[in-house]
């Protein structure tokens, strides 16, 4: 029992100092152990181990303060590699990435209507492919961020209705077939784990990212942590009606969230424009109407096409609504807006904020940031990668 106990505190202060030097380095020794509150010894011993392992680095010396230089230690972020997949659009991506979030090979295939067996076979392909590709690197795991309501503990996807997925067992097939941990969670979680440990102003706030494409739901980080919920559907707010007898959603409701803002949605109302005005600045971009695509958009909204406006303006209008209502229940200081809908950048974001600040309470909005991601499309392989570091190395 005592020498249990003494593995678990080995671990523990292993995992504090590989944290300490991922987040603070290049950092000295001395200093790790006055960030740690750990004997100099300790860090000492520890940190040879870790040099030992690969995973930690000296790196050159850092300015006297009196006496010898101390030597500065950094994290070796290539010295272990990581899968992250993402499984939540029209095209399956998945990308070997470094302890850094940084990208190293992606492989991206379409999904088209494949579902079922069809498509969980289209994940081995890219797993086969990946792991085969790390050969004599060491790999920490494979990260997924599916969508669909995920139970997160247990690696089973309880529903996912675009893949045709139901309470499959998606962690226990890939841990028998490659032998490696799996760590799996919902795509909006995911986002949001990428954007708490590699977003671009990660200060260990509590934070919501909104995560707006194809489907719609919210990831939700508190204390450092991912907040799952009591069925781990915490922020699918894509399906919590907002329009009355609206249009009728995937999800068998009506006017749920998502049939007023994802990508589809957008996309249908440009169509609709650019079949009812000929002289609409979409068809200048697209063949035919039904050829419309979120690039189309991009491409007409850069061209400063007003009607286009009308329709981010209405999307950004339902957001609002939902971060009044996350404001109001969480009360967290920061809303990211991510996925494909927030590259519309600014012009997005002005109606969200504006309609948030006029549905809650004043104090609460005005203390409320709301930004749009930088991570871009690859934020739900960081995310899933981000879970494997946070639950192998304690970083994150
Ligand atoms: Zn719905």
């Amino acid at each position: 029992m005592k020498k249990a106990t003494q593995q678990q505190t080995k671990t523990h202060n292993t995992r504090l100092i590989t944290k300490t030097i991922y987040d603070a380095g290049p950092i000295s020794r001395a200093e790790i152990a006055r960030l740690t509150h750990l004997t100099r010894t300790t860090v000492s011993d520890l940190v040879a181990e870790l040099m030992e392992d690969g995973l930690v680095e000296e790196i050159g010396y850092g300015p006297s303060e009196g006496g010898k230089p101390p030597t500065l230690l950094s994290l070796v972020e290539d010295s272990r590699h990581l899968i992250g997949m993402d499984l939540a659009n029209s095209q399956f991506r998945a990308a070997v990435v470094n302890l850094r979030g940084r990208i190293q090979h992606c492989l991206v295939r379409p999904v088209d209507d494949l579902d079922g067996q069809a498509a969980l076979d289209l994940v081995y392909e890219l797993a086969d492919e990946l792991v085969a590709s790390t050969e004599g690197s060491r790999l920490l795991g494979i990260g997924i961020g599916t969508p669909g309501l995920m139970d997160a503990r247990r690696g089973v996807v309880r529903r996912a209705v675009n893949l045709d997925w139901q309470d499959l067992p998606l962690g226990d097939l890939l841990e028998a077939r490659y032998n490696l941990p799996i760590y799996i969670a919902n795509d909006s979680q995911a986002a949001a784990l990428a954007e708490y440990t590699f977003g671009a102003s990660k200060d260990g706030s509590n934070l919501v990212v909104l995560k707006v494409g194809r489907g719609v739901g919210a990831g939700i980080v508190l204390g450092g942590q991912l907040h799952y919920g009591d069925g781990f559907g915490a922020g699918e707010i894509g399906h919590v009606t907002v329009v009355e007898d609206g249009q009728a959603c995937r999800c068998g409701n009506r006017g749920c969230l998502e049939t007023v803002t994802s990508s589809q949605f957008m996309i249908r109302r440009a169509q609709a424009i650019a079949q009812s005005d000929p002289h609409s600045s979409l068809h200048r971009f697209a063949l035919a109407p039904e050829k419309i695509t979120m690039e189309t958009l991009l491409a007409a909204f850069e061209a400063g096409d007003p009607a286009l406006g009308a329709v981010i303006d209405e999307v950004g209008h339902y957001l609002g609504v939902a971060a009044a209502n996350l404001v109001g229940a969480l009360n967290v200081r920061r809303i990211v807006i991510a996925g494909s809908v927030a590259r519309f950048g600014p012009a997005l974001l002005e109606p969200i904020v504006r309609e948030m600040a006029c549905r809650s309470l004043q104090t609460l909005a005005e203390e409320t940031r709301v930004e749009i991601s930088d991570l871009g499309p690859d934020i739900v392989i960081l995310g899933a990668a981000a879970l494997l570091l946070s639950h192998e190395l304690g970083l994150s």
